[in-house]
């Protein structure tokens, strides 16, 4: 520590003289920094014209600028001081680098360099006050400091940390305590002796000192994992070779075969796990805080930075110890964010994804029953209307169906009548009564074929049948129950089938409603031409490999061309009875099966409707 004599006078030149007895003792380790405040002048014009004063700070540091302790406890106090006053203030700083030149008259040049550099400033007046920052109030009492200088001590508290331990640790059983071999490294233990007698009465306590670094590092090596090892200051070892202390300390830890706590921050990131320090922040703002109060004008003192408790996250893993046995409020350093503070944003934006899928896919499941409720819902209407349409074709066909089946029931009884007669001849010939019999139940296998048609055709569905059938078969059987309406009507049904079979899967009374819906149009549609010839023409082919077509035209009247498009929609007639609902049942019959359905003119005359389907199978 050194102060400019000029500036300060006799107070500064006290403060040289501790320093210079001291100075080689404390080494660089425990002094971080100075600050002196100036008085308050500012420039002399500007002053004069505003009244304005703008304190003026000199920050000391003992070492160079590339001290990290010294320099970022200057900078904390730099930054504080520039928050508190909204940067209303002058900072100097000065770098005495007396780690590499301790000698008196090194001091003694810096003094005279400072005090001409500062001395046409005018502000560093004698009534400057002096803080002094970064060694402990015992460090204080052992340099003998003026009672004008104001420190803020950073106390290194060793029972603080052994507690800290002692939680980390509950199972220990020993404590190992190391000091060095230096003036300030024996003062050091002669201290934590006396500070740690009640705490070290719960364990086999071991001082290690008096030993080489290769000692050092040898015992603690094979201290047992039950151990609780304490790093107090290694400046100097036996050999009186000289060490920074945490290099000393990062020395031992490495191969140490206990946790090892230290009461300095710099001492982690050196293999400790942790301790009760100062922080560069908290030393900064107590320095810079007591320069504050100063700088308002009122008296200060002696003060204390806040200790906190600090732990090296990687330590704590090494050794397998629980950070909730840290004291509360601890700080980790070197944590490694947590995979939720390290990914939360991209955690956030999958979560978000994954919910946004999960609603699209639940409303889109949502959709899928709704669509199949209805389509349920569609098809069971549809059965109903095709029902309904089947009843009403064979209301339609009621009266052919009734001449039909009068045929086999006349013949019945002509022939029951004709046996009755050769039964009363006086030989009957039974030859032909046998004959007769096989008549009559060809009849009645007739009417009953009749009647089985209708039944056929008035079949209810509460669901579609599915199945797969010949298309030949199903025009074939259509025919026969529009047989006797064609005859009534005087029109020729003939039809024209592919040889080979083709197989559709439909339901099969649906699909010959559909025939019987376009067969009984076109009958009407012939009723009033008056033509040579009414034909009515039943075809069916393949047309691709996939697909079969059925085609039912006729010699009516043909559709007129603007209806060609729209014949299929519900409630077109132009019949005088007509429902206009024939052809809409039968398109929304073919589209259920996956087929298609139109209407064209024949250029002849007449009309041809298509149905097509897919084709069940192929060959
Ligand atoms: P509806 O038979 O009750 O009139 P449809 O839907 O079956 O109902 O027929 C609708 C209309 O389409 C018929 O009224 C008729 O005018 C016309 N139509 C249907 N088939 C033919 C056809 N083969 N030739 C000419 N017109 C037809």
């Amino acid at each position: 520590m050194l102060f400019v004599d000029d500036l300060l006078g006799g107070k500064a030149m006290s403060l040289e003289r501790h320093w210079t007895t001291r100075s080689r003792q404390l080494g660089r380790y425990v002094v971080p920094c100075c600050v002196i405040l100036g008085t308050f002048a500012a420039a002399p014009v500007a002053a004069v014209k505003t009244g304005d004063h703008v304190p003026r700070v000199l920050i000391l540091y003992p070492y160079d600028e590339r001290l990290a302790a010294t320099t970022a406890a200057g900078e904390a106090i730099r930054t504080r001081l520039l928050q508190a006053t909204k940067a209303r203030i002058d900072l100097f700083s000065e770098f005495l680098d007396l780690s590499r030149f301790p000698e008196a008259e090194h001091i003694g040049r810096m003094a005279r360099y400072l005090s001409a550099k500062y001395a046409d400033r005018r502000e560093l007046a004698a009534s400057a006050k002096v803080i002094v920052a970064g060694f402990s109030s015992f460090t204080a009492e052992e340099m003998d400091l003026p009672n004008d200088v104001v420190g803020a001590f950073s106390d290194f508290d060793i029972v603080k940390t052994a507690e800290m331990a002692r939680g980390l640790q509950p199972e220990a059983r020993h404590l190992f305590i190391i000091g060095g071999s230096s003036e300030f490294d024996r003062s050091w233990l002669a201290r934590a002796r006396a500070d740690l007698a009640a705490f070290s009465k719960d364990y086999e306590t071991t001082y290690l000192e008096d030993l080489t670094i290769e000692e050092f590092t040898k015992v603690a090596a094979e201290v047992p994992r039950d151990s609780i090892i304490l790093a107090l200051t290694i400046l100097k070892d036996r050999d009186g070779r000289n060490f920074m202390p945490r290099e000393a300390v990062k020395q031992i830890a490495e191969t140490a075969g206990a946790p090892i706590y230290g009461p300095y921050l710099t001492y982690i990131d050196y293999g400790v796990v942790g301790g009760s320090v100062v922080t560069f922040e908290s030393l900064g703002k107590t320095v810079a805080d007591l320069a504050l109060e100063a700088v308002a004008g009122k008296p200060i003192s002696n003060l204390e930075s806040p200790q906190t408790y600090v732990a090296d996250a990687r330590q704590l893993e090494r050794w397998g110890l629980s950070e909730k046995n840290l004291p509360a409020g601890a700080i980790q350093m070197f944590k490694e964010p947590t995979f939720w503070e390290q990914y939360w944003l991209a955690a956030v934006f999958a979560l978000a994804v994954i919910t946004f899928q999960g609603t699209v896919i639940a409303g889109l499941l949502i959709e899928r029953r709704r669509r199949q409720a209805a389509e349920t819902e569609s098809r069971h209407r549809l059965l109903e209307v095709v029902h309904l349409n089947q009843s009403a074709t064979a209301g339609a066909l009621s009266a052919s169906i009734a001449h039909e089946l009068n045929q086999p029931l006349g013949a019945i009884r002509s022939n029951a009548e004709a046996a009755a007669v050769i039964l009363r001849s006086e030989r009957p010939d039974l030859e032909l009564i046998g004959q007769i019999l096989v008549d009559i139940q060809d009849d009645d296998q007739r009417a009953h074929d009749v009647i089985s048609r209708i039944r056929g055709l008035l079949k209810k569905r509460s669901e579609i049948d599915w199945q797969e059938f010949d298309l030949n078969e199903v025009a074939t059987s259509a025919i026969r129950i529009l047989r006797g309406e064609a005859e009534r009507r005087s029109v020729v049904v003939s039809s024209s089938h592919t040889s080979r079979e083709l197989p559709v899967r439909a339901d099969r009374v649906h699909v010959q409603q559909v025939i019987l819906n376009l067969a009984t149009n076109a009958m009407d549609a012939m009723l009033e031409v008056i033509t040579t010839e009414k034909r009515l023409l039943l075809e069916t082919r393949l047309t691709t490999e996939s697909q079969v077509e059925l085609s039912i035209s006729d010699t009516g009247r043909g559709i007129p061309d603007e209806r060609l498009a729209s014949i299929f929609e519900p409630f077109y007639t132009t019949k005088p009875h007509g429902t206009g609902l024939g052809l809409s049942i039968a398109r929304a019959i073919v589209e259920t099966y996956g087929g298609k359905i139109s209407a064209a003119n024949r250029p002849g005359g007449g009309a041809v409707f298509r149905v097509v389907l897919p084709l069940a199978r192929n060959g």
